[in-house]
């Protein structure tokens, strides 16, 4: 059966779903940075992606934070409920890095004192803009009780993932998150989009701070596709003898 593409992004691929209310999501290996500036491919990322993300949108299920994942299908493909996506990136901070330390001059590394939401506008045009919460709602990119959903979700979202990867002795460094608005009858309710996976998480070796993210592929530091798979091992997705031959294959 040949699949209708609805949208194609930099990293991901949307189909139509069977039903009206499903979409299917294909994770590709395509790497882009900076605003589409880098590209690049990281073998097997968007397999790597595909599970790590089914992981961990089924452990928020399991605590009641509602999200588009419904299903694995295979090993790039996953079926999602349909949302109406808000045009808003929130980042998440636990640590001081990347953007925020270039335009405030904060130290790296520094642990925040509590975690940092941020939102940006999804607008590749325009480089995706940091806005205030005043902005989302004058502009109408959501209401205000949309957004108050949106920050007690993302908060709760950090707490859970924070302590999931910190058994797996990996630090939430940062992390970006998507909302959509879902409907079903004449209610709709917010839910978490997108995926969660190395790619859009900053997550650090807790011991010695190696980067297992995709800040390799945006500083060249090399072993890109071995992180992803360190992360997907350490989180029970990878087999050790997989991830063994990862490793002798590579060096
Ligand atoms: O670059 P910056 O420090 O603002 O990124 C914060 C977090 O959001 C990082 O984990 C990064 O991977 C993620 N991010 C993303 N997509 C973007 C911008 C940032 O996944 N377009």
């Amino acid at each position: 059966m040949i699949k209708k593409k609805i949208y194609e992004g930099k990293a991901k691929v949307i189909y139509k779903g069977k039903d009206a209310n499903t979409l299917i999501q294909y994770f590709k290996d395509d790497a882009t940075a900076f605003n589409n500036k880098k590209k690049g491919v990281i073998p097997g990322k968007g397999v790597v992606n595909n599970f790590i993300s089914e992981l961990l949108m089924t452990r928020l299920t399991d605590v009641n934070i509602p999200n588009h994942f419904i299903k694995r299908l295979n090993m790039r493909e996953q079926l999602i409920h349909k949302l109406e996506i808000i045009p808003i990136e929130v980042v998440v901070r636990n640590i001081a890095t990347g953007s925020l330390v270039k335009r405030l001059g904060i130290q790296e590394g520094k642990v925040l004192s509590r975690p940092i939401i941020e939102f940006y506008l999804k607008d590749d045009k325009l480089n995706d803009p940091i806005v205030s919460e005043e902005h989302i709602i004058v502009f109408e990119w959501a209401t205000h009780s949309e957004l108050e959903e949106i920050i007690s979700m993302s908060a709760r979202i950090n707490d859970f993932l924070t302590g999931f990867f910190y058994s797996q002795k990996i630090r939430l460094v940062d992390f970006k998150l998507e909302f959509g608005k879902f409907w079903s009858e004449d209610e709709t309710s917010i839910m978490l989009a997108d995926e969660i996976s190395p790619d859009n998480c900053r997550l650090w070796d807790l011991q010695t701070n190696k980067k297992l993210d995709k800040d390799r592929f945006r500083e060249d530091l090399g072993d890109v596709d071995i992180a992803y798979k360190e992360v997907a091992y350490r989180l029970g997705v990878l087999s050790e003898k997989e991830f063994k031959k990862v490793l002798k294959d590579d060096f």
